[in-house]
């Protein structure tokens, strides 16, 4: 019996390995168009390779999966983070996790992932072939089963196309997991680069997309969980209208009345104080300072002078701070493709082709993705085993 897999990243590298462990008389090789092997995997989480998460703090996958959560949820329960923890513990890595959840190998390294990933494949036998393009199945010749594991790709070219081609439905490619871009010039923006901010909430008015957490003011515009987040469940709206959108920041992720006592206290308290010198609980002072002069300008006058329409202005600076969105930030930190092969076109249970029998899908591939965390692993990891478990039980 002969597999192949077609791409050496994560999930197809996860396929093989337990592929072999399971049916260990199996032919399996892998397909890699490059050069380089996991390459992701080594980049991953700022190189120390963020391979999933403890979930503890997830109420519902659908708040992590903006797509696949559903698919996520049956695959869970036959390989889900545990058993993947348990899975790399077993293999010879030691993980560790940090208080928000995201787990890493213990020596920081996502080296130590892609060694194990390489070693565990080499002592199984799997066969590699790199420098290999594979733009359609029909040239790939004596096989039982294939498995794609292509990955995230921004177009539907090459593979993708011969799959849609072959009537797979194909969900449009569109980046998620994005920094976005400000026209800055007319707000000083600029000038406050590296600021951060760890509580806020930002939406896109006019639509349902809302999202919380740290907020990170970069050269270009805006960063931070609460931008990738957002960017990732609003993928297909800001695709759609070209990242050219409006954005409202709430900087303290407080609501309106909260805000105004908070500030109305920090005045009364601090009278004959320049009010940008009077820096409320929860922000820092180059944001306060910036705040007060977007609002009201220069230091805003004394604190004494803080009440009426000038503090309905602050209030609202903080909480509906607008600015306009023009592009996506030009690095891609952590970036995911949302959309590939529908789910429609898979049987959720095993992830083998409605179209063609014996033909299978992993990983990014898949109209599955997530938000920062470990989750994009995550979903590489269980994927891939179930396409190993649903060949191992044809075998
Ligand atoms: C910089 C960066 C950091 C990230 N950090 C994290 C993180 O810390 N935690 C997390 O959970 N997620 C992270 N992600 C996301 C994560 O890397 C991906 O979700 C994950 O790698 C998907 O695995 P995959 O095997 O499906 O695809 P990939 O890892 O993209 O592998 C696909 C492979 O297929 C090959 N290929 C494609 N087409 C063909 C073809 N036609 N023929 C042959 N080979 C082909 C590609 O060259 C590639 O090697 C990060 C992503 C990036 C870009």
């Amino acid at each position: 019996m002969k597999t192949i897999i077609i791409g050496g990243g994560a999930a197809g590298f996860f396929l093989a390995i337990n592929l072999k462990e399971m049916v260990p008389g199996m032919d399996v090789t892998i397909i890699e168009r490059s050069q380089h092997l996991l390459n992701k995997v080594s980049l991953s989480g700022g190189g120390r390779c963020n391979c999933t998460n403890t979930f503890q703090s997830v109420e519902d996958l659908k708040n992590v999966y903006p797509r696949g959560h559903r698919l996520m949820k049956r695959l869970f329960r036959t390989f889900g983070p545990q058993e993947a923890r348990e899975w790399f513990e077993a293999h010879g890595v030691r993980l560790t996790a940090e208080p928000d959840g995201r787990i890493f190998p213990a020596t920081q390294q996502a080296q130590t992932i892609v060694d194990c990933l390489l070693t565990a494949a080499a002592r199984l036998g799997v066969h590699i072939r790199c420098g290999e393009k594979i733009a359609g199945l029909d040239t790939l010749g004596d096989y039982d089963y294939v498995c794609v594991t292509t990955g995230g790709q921004p177009y539907v070219t090459g593979l993708l196309k011969w799959l849609a081609d072959a009537g797979h439905a194909i969900e449009k490619p569109v980046p998620s997991l994005l920094s976005l871009s400000i026209d800055g010039h007319s707000s000083n923006l600029q000038n406050m680069m590296g600021v951060a901010t760890e509580h806020a909430s930002v939406m896109l008015p006019g639509t349902k997309f809302r999202t919380d957490g740290a907020l990170l003011i970069t050269h270009w515009g805006f960063s931070g969980p609460a931008i990738l987040k957002l960017s990732s469940f609003a993928a297909r709206h800001l695709a759609e209208c070209k990242y050219h959108a409006t954005i409202s920041i709430n900087w303290m992720g407080q609501n309106d009345d909260t805000v105004h006592s908070l500030l109305r206290e920090t005045a009364a308290n601090n009278p004959k104080k320049q009010l940008a010198n009077a820096v409320p609980q929860g922000l820092s002072s180059r944001l306060w300072s910036y705040l007060v002069w977007r609002s009201l300008g220069e230091a805003g006058g004394l604190c004494s002078d803080l009440h009426g329409k000038r503090l309905n202005k602050l209030v609202n600076t903080i909480c509906n701070d607008i600015y306009s969105v023009n592009g996506q930030g030009p690095y891609k930190d952590e970036f995911v493709t949302c959309g590939g092969i529908s789910l429609t076109s898979v049987n959720p249970a095993t992830l083998e082709s409605r179209v063609m029998p014996r033909l299978y899908f992993a990983g990014e591939v898949l109209d599955v993705d997530g938000i920062t965390g470990g989750f994009n692993f995550q979903a590489a990891w269980t994927t891939a085993y179930t396409v190993a478990k649903a060949i191992c039980n044809k075998n």
